[in-house]
């Protein structure tokens, strides 16, 4: 699926990136499905749909480092995010 949206990618780390440092696969969007989302590089780091646009919990703060914030930024993507029920017209 190609994305729809173009990131900046000095803004935005790719999921083959995200997984080369964290070690974790990205999970696809709890909300369209895409299976395309990177992580915001900027100080409130966070996961953001690549079609969509949802975008997962922010963690900011600055007692921990930036990578440990990013890292949990992905976990929250990819289990602890409350994913709320999607329409699908075409499974009716
Ligand atoms: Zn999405």
């Amino acid at each position: 699926m190609r994305a729809s949206r173009h990131w900046d990618e000095r803004r935005v780390m790719s999921m083959t990136e995200v997984e080369h440092r964290f070690g974790e696969s990205v999970k696809p969007c709890p909300f369209c499905n895409c299976p395309v989302a990177g992580l915001w590089v900027g100080p409130s780091p966070h996961m953001t749909c690549a079609d969509c646009g949802a975008d997962g919990p922010t963690f900011e703060g600055s007692r921990e480092l930036l990578e440990f914030r990013q890292h949990k930024a992905v976990k929250a993507w990819n289990g602890s995010m409350p994913r709320q029920p999607v329409f699908k017209p075409g499974v009716i």
